[in-house]
């Protein structure tokens, strides 16, 4: 392991016993078995196929109204999109925000990032983490090769900051999943890392925990997606650290996989 390696790995709060193994060799967990074979090889029932969020949440007569906007945004390029978000005005969350938070990176990145919402220090500079759940977040990026302005797009759920950091309210995720749904579209992903309970549920619409979701491949928008715990959960809870990184080393053995898949002549 390089010196550069080790200090990463230090600095998410991962000690020696958590070295990078051959590329391909997930982890001791159980799911290293899930993606010894092609993606494309696995029993379907292993991907959850998640349900269109649009359709998802909130009653009858709003849906029509939420399907229409919808349509809209589903036909918008990524200027048009950022100019949407930046003067949304579709809940009451733009009462309170500083600046909407779109997302940044690669717009044709392979890998996507979901988190919750943005917080304190996302809404003041307009950039989804870079709080110190952000600086933990780079961290743990940089350990699978990741960095947000090269290789990786990392955007959240919502796009403005839930006042006091509560949780978002079904509503504010209902109106704000198309500017998502839209984001998805144009990157087109390989893999999606939902971070946290709030991405996670609200991505595979369940209520299941992370605990339950974690190892696991899922589809959102025939994308797959994979689950771990928020860097902002993870400073609080520093022994599900070592879950995370096994999180992340499936997630890129998973991406090896799908690389493979996509290079394979069809
Ligand atoms: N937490 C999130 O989920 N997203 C951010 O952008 C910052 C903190």
């Amino acid at each position: 392991m390089s010196a550069r390696r080790e200090r990463i790995l230090a600095e998410i709060g991962l000690g020696p016993r958590w070295r990078l193994r051959s590329r391909g060799a997930a982890s001791d967990h159980a799911t290293a078995a899930n993606v010894a074979s092609p993606v494309a090889e696995l029993a379907a029932e292993q991907f959850a196929e998640a349900p269109d969020p649009q359709r998802s949440r909130g009653d009858a007569s709003a849906s029509l109204d939420l399907d229409d906007r919808a349509a809209r945004i589903a036909r918008m390029e990524f200027p048009e999109l950022k100019r949407a978000v930046a003067e949304c005005v579709a809940c009451d969350l733009c009462k309170t925000r500083t600046n909407t938070v779109f997302g940044v990176g690669d717009e044709r990145a392979q890998w996507l990032v979901v988190g919750e919402a943005p917080g304190a220090e996302e809404d003041a500079r307009g950039e989804p983490f870079v709080g110190q759940a952000g600086r933990l977040l780079d961290s743990m990026l940089a350990a699978i090769g990741l960095r947000r302005a090269a290789n990786v797009y990392i955007a959240n759920v919502l796009k403005c900051r839930p006042p006091g950091n509560r949780n978002p309210e079904p509503y504010e995720v209902a109106q704000c999943s198309p500017h998502l749904v839209r984001q998805i579209e144009l990157i087109q992903p390989l893999l999606i890392l939902a971070m946290g309970r709030a991405a996670a549920q609200t991505l595979l619409n369940t209520e299941a925990s992370i605990a339950n979701l974690r190892g696991k491949l899922f589809r959102y928008q025939g994308v797959t997606t994979i689950v771990t715990y928020h860097p902002a959960y993870l400073l609080r809870n520093l022994p599900d650290k070592a879950k995370a990184w096994e999180d992340l080393c499936f997630a890129r053995a998973t991406m090896a996989t799908l690389t493979v898949e996509l290079a394979r002549p069809h």
